[in-house]
Formats: structure tokens, sequence, C-alpha cells
């Protein structure tokens, strides 16, 4: 196992940290080009992949296999790097701005903390918008209406394409990257360095990475681990956790006591392409939208068409 500092943050400390190398001098030199050129807004051809860009460019296989292609299988979440270069310069460009991070309470306090500050009698959770007519009514699944001046589907795209065009929800698209994440409570060990990104560059076995968490929240003397995996998706939740334990006790050894499978999520439909740049968030003068697939899908598209689609909004009522 090799371990190693970030080289979007610190590409010499990366360079030294490594005693076995995994990469080439031009390796680095490619790295360091691309990392000033996103940085500094010069964009490569964005319809091509990032694998066909990885090739093309001229990295090693080495460091292709070993770092860039199970790093970046996790960024995506699918191992065939065939996400397109425009999601791939956004994402560079964020590891270039700043720190990556998990909120300590999970990804959901960012959707918590934008709610809490709406007066709760403006805020309905926990049901399912059906339909939305002409006139602006809002049907939810308990058979309850709302209507609105004026509406915004911030739903994802499956639901928004229904919501909005009736189109049906089409789950068997190339379009969507599948993969599973699990979590297991184990003991604590030192020797298991928490916050660490483990990579499997092995090309073997079905974990694709891993981290070891900690928190104050957690059982004393517990940690978890977060693992997420690309194949053998179809196996039966304990059947899969079994092999993943497995895979896990052949890297850490006997690190790993006392495991607990806490959850399993399965990711069935995480965009990995998105025509729509333009920010056409209109369909009406009353019926907008907004999300991560009016761009390059994440969480600062889904932020930033929100803000757009208010502003546009705000404008019309003046
Ligand atoms: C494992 C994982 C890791 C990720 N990591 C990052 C990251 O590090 N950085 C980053 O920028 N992005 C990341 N993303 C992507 C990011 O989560 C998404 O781009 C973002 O959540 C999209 O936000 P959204 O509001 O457009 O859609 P969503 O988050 O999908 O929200 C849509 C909401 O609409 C609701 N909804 C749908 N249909 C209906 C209906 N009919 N009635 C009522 N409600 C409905 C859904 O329940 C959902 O709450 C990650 C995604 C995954 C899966």
């Amino acid at each position: 196992m090799l371990i190693f500092a970030n080289p979007f943050e610190n590409i010499l400390d990366f360079a030294k940290g490594i005693k076995t190398p995994i990469f080439t001098i031009k390796d680095l030199f490619l790295l360091g080009v691309i990392y000033l050129r996103i940085k500094f807004n010069f964009k490569y051809y964005e319809n091509t992949t990032v694998h066909t860009f990885f090739s093309k460019i001229g990295f090693s296989k080495k460091f292709i296999s070993l770092f860039l292609k199970p790093f970046f299988s996790g960024v995506f979440l699918e191992n065939q790097l065939r996400t397109k270069m425009n999601k791939f310069q956004e994402v560079f460009k964020s590891f270039t701005d700043g720190n990556v991070f998990i909120p300590s309470d999970g990804i959901n306090s960012l959707a918590q903390q934008i709610a809490k500050n709406i007066p709760k009698k403006n805020i309905i959770l926990g049901k399912e918008v059906v339909s939305i007519s002409i006139d602006n009514i809002v049907s939810t699944i308990d058979k309850s209406k709302y209507s609105a001046k004026i509406i915004v589907i911030a739903a994802d795209k499956l639901n928004f394409e229904y919501l909005a065009y009736r189109k049906k929800r089409n789950l068997i698209s190339s379009n969507f990257n599948k993969s599973k994440t699990l979590y297991f409570s184990i003991d604590d060990n030192p020797e298991l360095k928490k916050f660490y990104l483990y990579l499997n560059g092995s090309n073997e076995g079905i974990i694709n990475n891993l981290i070891f968490l900690r928190n104050e929240k957690y059982p004393k003397g517990k940690i978890i681990t977060s693992i997420t995996i690309f194949k053998s998706l179809e196996l039966q939740q304990d059947v899969l956790a079994k092999k993943v334990i497995k895979e896990l006790k052949l890297i850490f050894g006997d690190k790993i006591k006392n495991h607990k499978l806490i959850e399993i999520f399965s990711i069935k439909e995480l965009i990995n392409s998105s025509i729509n740049h333009k920010y056409n968030l209109c369909i009406s003068n009353n019926l907008y939208f907004c999300g991560e697939h009016c761009g390059v899908a994440s969480l600062n598209t889904a932020l930033k068409t929100g803000r757009l689609a208010a502003e546009r909004i705000i404008e019309l009522k003046k």
C-alpha cells in the first residue's frame, strides 16, 4: 500500500511522499500543466471523455491505472471514465480552488441548512408531487392541491421531465452512472488512517475506494468505513456485504474487527453528462426549473441555477 499527499493541493509533497514511484517525471509535468491550465480557465475540448483525454495527453499507463483511474472513478462514480471533459474540468477546478470536505453530519446537512432559513409555515416536506396543471395547480400523492402564481421545479432530471412534459421515467438510460456505497462500523484501530482516501489501483476485486471516518457521535471505540463499488452491483445485500468485508480483510488483515453493516446506498441515477448548458430555466411565464441537470451535474450547478431562476422571477415581478 502506498500513502501520498493530495496532488491537487501540493504536487511537490505528492512527488516527495512516494517511495515507489507510480508516475514518471512526464506524468508530474502533465499534471502540473493541467492544474495551471484549468486553474486559469484555459479550457480543454469539452466533448471528449476523460479516458481518451488521459491516454491522448500522454500519461503513463501505470499512473493512469494506479492513481488517475481509481481516483476519478470514485469522483465520477463510474469506472470507465466515459465522463465528459466538461465535468472533469469543473471538478478539477474545485480541487485547485479549495479543500475537499464532507460535512460531519452528512451531505444532507447542506439542504437542511438552507431549509432552516425558511419559515416553517412556508415549507411542506415529505409529499411527492404527482402533477402540475397548466393553471399552476400542484397535486401531491396524498391528493392535496396547492396553487401558486409561479412554480419552480427543482426535482432531479427524470422527475422534472415527468412533471414538466409527462415524459416517462426511463431508468435504462446510458446517461446514468450506477454505484453502491456500503457503510460498516468497525473497531477503531490507530493503524487504520482516518480521512485518508484509499484507492484500489490493482484492477482486482470490487472495492474501488474507501475511507475510514471518525465522528464524536459514533459510539466510543468505533469508526465507520465508507466503501464505494462499481462491480457486483446485482448481488443481494448480504452476499455483497460479505464479499466486501472479505476483500477489506485481505487488504487490512486483522485490523478489521467486529464489523457491522450499517447501510448500503444504491446510486442508480447519477447523471454523467448533460446537454443543456444555456441555463434556459423557463418553460412558461409561470413555470421554471433548476437543478444539476441544467448544466454540469454538481451541487454548484444546482445552487447556481436555483439562484438564476429566482433572479428571473424577481425580475419578472418588477
Ligand atoms: C455519492 C455522491 C457524491 C456526490 N458528491 C458530490 C460532490 O462532492 N460535489 C458536488 O458538487 N456534487 C456531488 N454530487 C452530486 C450532487 O449531489 C448533485 O449534483 C446535487 O445533489 C443535485 O442537486 P439537485 O437539487 O439538482 O437534485 P437532487 O439533489 O436530486 O434533489 C432533487 C430533489 O427533488 C425531490 N423530488 C424529485 N421528484 C419529486 C416529486 N415528484 N415530488 C417532490 N419532490 C421530488 C427529490 O426527492 C430530491 O430531494 C454527489 C452525488 C452523489 C450521489
